[in-house]
């Protein structure tokens, strides 16, 4: 089984009044047909864009409920939560809709700040997956004249989501992107220690980095205390990440995370894990 936990629904760039919403850099119906042509089983979608374009009412949500009713449980809803305008009785309503996830991003305080807890103790009780966005978020200069857009980086650290796994155990979170470059070895730390935090590879920094650093990150030493010194798979830590693809085309992220677990000698049940199984759990699909 393979699922895509992260895609975006977004409006044509071309012509964003045409009828079709694009994912994965082409209109919706081809990128399910590109998608299933490669096995994938499902996909779990959120809306796309940063606040400039973000419906003021439901964040872009009813895009995704859209594809939900569409393609007949094809796609899995992760709402958009847009904080301090959305609290937990937003998220009620989410999981009335049938959406299965929340999606948090470009937050104005940091993810695990004291206002948010009450967002994350409804998503506990409801049962919903929560992704987040972490580490560098793309930047536009016109957005510097959007008087609503307060954003920063340091908002959307792996290490925020250690915080909000201690205090709510039986919540599953996913940091999307491993937290980029800057980051990604917070992400590894809270991966193997934090039972209920997952990651995500997507985007275009972790699949670029030279593979020692992905050694670094990924592997550890045969035996301890440079006994054996060959780099060997941390299977612990791998078995925390999930696939993805954001919003790339199908191809670009089924290689990366392939040629990964390939080039690390992971065995067959861990790869089935990283690419569908450990997500359908934590979904109870
Ligand atoms: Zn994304």
């Amino acid at each position: 089984m393979i699922i895509n936990v992260h895609t975006h629904v977004y409006p044509n760039p071309q012509d964003p009044q045409a009828g079709e919403k694009f994912l994965s850099q082409m209109p919706v119906s081809q990128a399910v047909e590109q998608w299933q042509q490669r096995n994938v089983d499902h996909i779990c979608v959120c809306p796309g864009g940063l606040l400039a374009s973000v419906d003021p009412i439901d964040n872009g949500n009813d895009d995704v409920e859209k594809l939900m009713k569409d393609y007949d449980g094809y796609f899995i809803g992760f709402g958009r939560v847009c904080p301090p305008k959305d609290g937990p009785d937003y998220v009620d309503q989410l999981a009335d809709r049938g959406f299965r996830g929340l999606k948090l991003i470009n937050t104005p305080m940091p993810y695990d700040d004291e206002s948010l807890l009450p967002i994350y103790e409804r998503a506990e009780a409801r049962g919903l997956v929560c992704l987040f966005h972490l580490g560098w978020l793309g930047h536009k200069p016109e957005m510097a004249a959007n008087q609503d857009y307060i954003t920063r980086t340091h908002n959307m650290q792996p290490v925020h989501l250690d915080a909000i796994a201690r205090r709510f155990s039986g919540l599953n979170l996913i940091g999307a992107h491993l937290g980029g470059r800057a980051y990604c070895q917070q992400a590894i730390d809270v991966a193997g220690w934090m039972p209920n935090v997952y990651f995500d590879l997507t985007g275009g920094l972790i699949r670029r980095v030279p593979w020692p650093m992905l050694q670094m990150l990924f592997g550890r030493q045969k035996e301890e205390s440079l006994v054996d010194d060959t780099t060997v798979l941390n299977e612990r830590v791998m078995a925390k990440m999930i696939f993805g693809s954001d919003n790339a085309t199908p191809d670009v992220f089924l290689t990366f995370y392939k040629n990964l677990l390939t080039k690390f000698e992971a065995p067959d049940q861990l790869q089935e894990q990283v690419m569908g199984k450990t997500l359908a759990d934590l979904l109870g699909m």
